[in-house]
């Protein structure tokens, strides 16, 4: 039987006062931590009589080290790093500065390239860098500031007084796979915080928790999402120049899926370049059997990225969603006791592929918010109301803003979408109307018996790759090169809220999407003659890699991804 992962009741947990909570160490969350640190440095220097502590002030970090579980392409556009750190270029690890880039659409055996640039793919004065050791020296400067980053800590669950958020509680420790408490158990702490800001990247599961208890999402659209499936390589030298950047559209999609390709090229040891390529597939298709994991196997095999990798070596894999919905999609963002920012919210650019910088601009606005709440001993709504108004008033909005729409005018399919977005770009953002409506992207999944049994178009697309161990991989052997870890003898960190759906209803159905959908088989169904179907839901939680695609692509909305036991998770060196 399966036993989900819940916090234990009934026990004494230590209490921990706190001034500030800042859940979750990505950008977001890092840039947050140090801007506050700066602002209580600067009015510490100017009020020796009136001095502010930093000492209460924390960062939970779900991974073992900092910048663990940070994925991503990444070209950094650096306005936000810039006015935080005027001066990062001299010691930030910054790979290569973009030279050159250009976008392609690929059919199955040739490819176009465009032959203007898209205006928002443009990316001359980028930096090709890597997430994790962007975060990384980041997060050396908070702790330099002597704000304390609790790595392998998550935020298990909000705490409430009423309509206010009054602080965080911490993962239990030392649980076994019933639930019982083993020899090493150590209950989570409770933080009682003035403000809890919550920068958990995307489908954060404590922001799910706020945003669900307050019915926040009500006046927004739904949220959307891609999912990245992403992989780095040695390539030998000469291949791709550092500072290249690619992008890709059309093979081995159909006009009917969204989604596209990058491919940046980076530094290597001399002999070789280092090479990040990835495919983001919409979570909005319709036909359950797709695989975003072999959608990027196929597009491997396309004869232009296999020959841009041929007699090279596939170094690392990891997953990771990111929010599509745009500006018309964003909750509230501040309330009583609460602030929400970076890819939790929703700030993410889906036409420039980009969320890093909104992520670090909306982590200052949050700080300079949470500085006036020390200042003033206040944290009710209408002070922690600034950060809403301050993101309103900033590029943030102003950037956003010009694609609010961009992602719904696709649900029609490609052709449909390029022509809202060519509209759109000559209307500031507008096309045929202010606020283009949206729906879910699992409402968008169809049932088995509505689609062609031999898949049509997208057989490529359907069902695990098998690989050939040197261009193309399963995903199993993809999962390997993500250093997955967790503690095995723990509780389900996938809580699937009604198993009988997945063994009656779902596998007839959907026929199991989530063995598909999952980049790291977590999910399997499993011979078992006493279920109707013959078929039981069976879970391998210690695969998961934290992408957060189950949460978001169930059609029966079933799964709650929750934090397993802080420390666990991808290794995501250099991702
Ligand atoms: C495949 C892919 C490619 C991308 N390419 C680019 C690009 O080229 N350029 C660009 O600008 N943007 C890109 N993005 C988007 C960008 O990576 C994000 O917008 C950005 O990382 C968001 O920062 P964040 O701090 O909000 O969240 P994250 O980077 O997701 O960081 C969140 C952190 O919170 C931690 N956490 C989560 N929940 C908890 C919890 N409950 N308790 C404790 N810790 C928790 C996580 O472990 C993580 O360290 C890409 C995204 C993806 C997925
Ligand atoms: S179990 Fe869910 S979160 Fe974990 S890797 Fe699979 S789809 Fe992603």
């Amino acid at each position: 039987m399966l036993i989900f992962r819940k916090p234990l009741e009934g026990i004494e947990r230590p209490q921990m006062p706190a001034d500030v909570v800042i859940v979750g160490g990505g950008p977001a969350g890092m840039a947050c931590a140090l801007r506050l640190a700066q602002l209580i440095d600067a009015h510490n220097a100017a009020h020796p009589a009136n001095q502010l502590s930093k000492e209460n002030i924390y960062v939970l970090e779900k991974a073992r080290e900092i910048g663990q579980h940070c994925l991503s392409g990444a070209l950094l556009d650096p306005r936000a790093i810039r006015e935080l750190l005027p001066d990062f270029e001299k010691d930030a690890p910054l790979d290569a500065k973009v030279e050159k880039e250009a976008v392609y659409f690929l059919t199955e055996k040739s490819k176009f390239k465009f032959p203007v640039t898209p205006p928002f793919l443009r990316d001359h004065g980028n930096y090709v860098i890597s997430l994790n050791r962007f975060v990384k020296w980041l997060g050396s400067k908070v702790e330099a500031t002597g704000i304390t980053v609790f790595t392998g800590f998550a935020g298990a669950e909000l705490l409430f007084d009423g309509g206010r958020v009054t602080g965080v509680r911490t993962d239990d420790k030392g649980v076994d796979k019933e639930g019982h408490q083993k020899s090493n158990f150590e209950p989570g702490y409770d933080l009682n915080a003035k403000v809890v800001i919550l920068a958990e990247g995307p489908r954060g599961s404590l922001t799910k928790q706020l945003i669900s208890k307050f019915d926040l999402a009500k006046n927004a659209n739904p949220q959307t999402y891609g999912v990245g499936v992403k992989e780095l390589w040695e390539v030998p030298a000469g291949r791709i120049a550092a500072g290249e950047v690619i992008y890709t559209m059309g093979w081995p999609l159909t006009f009917r899926e969204y989604g596209g390709a990058w491919i940046y090229g980076s530094k290597g040891d001399g002999s070789n370049n280092v090479v990040s390529l990835g495919f983001v597939t919409g979570l909005d298709y319709a036909d359950p059997r797709l695989d975003p994991q072999r959608v990027l196997q196929e597009f491997k095999r396309h004869p232009f990225v296999a020959k841009l990798l041929e007699g090279g070596k596939m170094i690392r894999y990891g997953a990771k969603s990111m929010p599509y919905g745009g500006w018309w999609a964003i909750p509230p963002v501040a309330g009583d006791g609460w602030m929400i920012l970076g890819d939790s919210a929703g700030f993410l650019n889906s036409a420039r592929l980009k969320g890093i910088h909104l992520a670090i601009k909306s982590g200052m606005l949050a700080a300079e918010t949470a500085f006036e709440v020390l200042i003033k001993d206040d944290s009710s709504a209408a002070t922690l109301g600034e950060f809403q108004k301050k993101v309103e008033a900033s590029w943030i909005k102003e950037e956003l803003w010009k694609v609010r729409n961009l992602h719904q005018g696709f649900e029609h399919g490609m052709y449909a979408g390029m022509f809202h977005t060519a509209l759109q770009m000559i209307t500031g953002g507008r096309g045929v109307r202010n606020r283009y409506p949206a729906k879910a992207g699992y409402e968008n999944m169809r049932k088995l018996t509505e689609l062609p049994a031999n898949g049509g178009a997208e057989a490529h697309l359907l069902g695990p790759a098998k690989g050939d161990g040197k261009l193309t991989f399963d995903k199993l052997t993809d999962l390997y090169h993500s250093g997955t870890k967790h503690e095995e003898d723990q509780p389900a960190h996938l809580v699937i809220h009604d198993t009988d759906i997945c063994n009656t209803r779902c596998v007839k159905e959907f026929g199991s999407p989530c063995q598909n959908f999952c980049p790291a088989n977590v999910y399997e169904m499993v011979d078992d003659a006493s279920q109707p179907n013959g078929k039981r839901i069976s879970l391998n939680p210690s695969n998961c890699v934290h992408c957060k695609t189950c949460d978001i692509a169930d059609p029966y909305q079933i799964i709650t991804w929750l934090p397993p036991e802080g420390g666990g998770g991808p290794n995501y060196d250099g991702m």
